[in-house]
């Protein structure tokens, strides 16, 4: 990443929302190019989703940014991710929290993510492959979950594994055109939700892809 990559991308972050200093640093030192294959290294710093295997894409970092900021995490947290894909904004939030477990059902993005992290020397990564929707309960409760594909509502198991006090967030609604990012916040007497705005992600699917 050039310094004209990194200033461009920096001030793309901020013209759309990505304000927090530790999400820009986090985000400054990440970069986006190990997460795409060859073909697409010489737009990795352009703010747009981008093909990797397995028929997915590698989030937008203004997406990735305005998640990571909303989910508001601490440097002592246990973060859940679903749907890893190469591994971007799980690298990010290696960066900000102590702990990060990532689940993508397609075997090989786990793969790939696997070495990508392993590349850039990120050793508090754990990558699984699994249907996400289901957590993690043998690593539960978590501080944060972010999901980063989109459910029909806020699967059950994952609300179940968030820690009293923890939050999460995740794209709802079924249809491509109509998402709401939203966060919710588990306290003692249930859970609280707020709507972020609108997004547009892939579906959660059901189960594993051995490809
Ligand atoms: N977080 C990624 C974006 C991945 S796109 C990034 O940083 O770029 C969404 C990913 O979610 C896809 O790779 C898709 O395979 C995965 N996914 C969809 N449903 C899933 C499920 N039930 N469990 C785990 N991963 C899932």
């Amino acid at each position: 990443m050039t310094p004209e990559d990194t200033m461009k991308l920096l001030v793309t972050l901020r013209s759309r929302g990505v304000t927090d200093a530790r999400v820009l640093e986090a985000m400054e030192a990440t970069d986006r190019a190990a997460f795409v294959s060859d073909t697409f290294t010489i737009r990795a710093y352009e703010d747009v989703p981008l093909p990797i295997a397995s028929g997915q894409t590698v989030s937008q970092p203004s997406v990735v940014g305005r998640m990571t900021q909303a989910l508001g995490v601490e440097p002592r947290d246990k973060v859940l991710e679903v749907g890893t894909g190469t591994g971007y904004q799980a690298a990010i939030l290696s960066k900000l929290a102590r702990r990060i477990y990532t689940v993508e059902r397609h075997r090989a993005l786990t793969r790939l993510a696997r070495e990508v992290h392993a590349k850039l020397g990120l050793t508090n990564v754990t990558q699984i492959t699994g249907d996400g929707s289901h957590g993690l309960p043998e690593q539960a409760p978590f501080d944060r979950i972010l999901v980063t594909a989109a459910a029909e509502d806020p699967p059950g198991p994952l609300l179940a594994q968030l820690r009293i006090g923890g939050s999460m967030v995740v794209p709802v609604g079924v249809s491509d055109a109509m998402q709401m990012l939203i966060k919710v916040t588990r306290s003692d007497h249930g859970y609280d939700y707020d709507e972020l705005g609108p997004v547009r992600f892939v579906p959660l699917v059901e189960g594993v892809e051995h490809d």
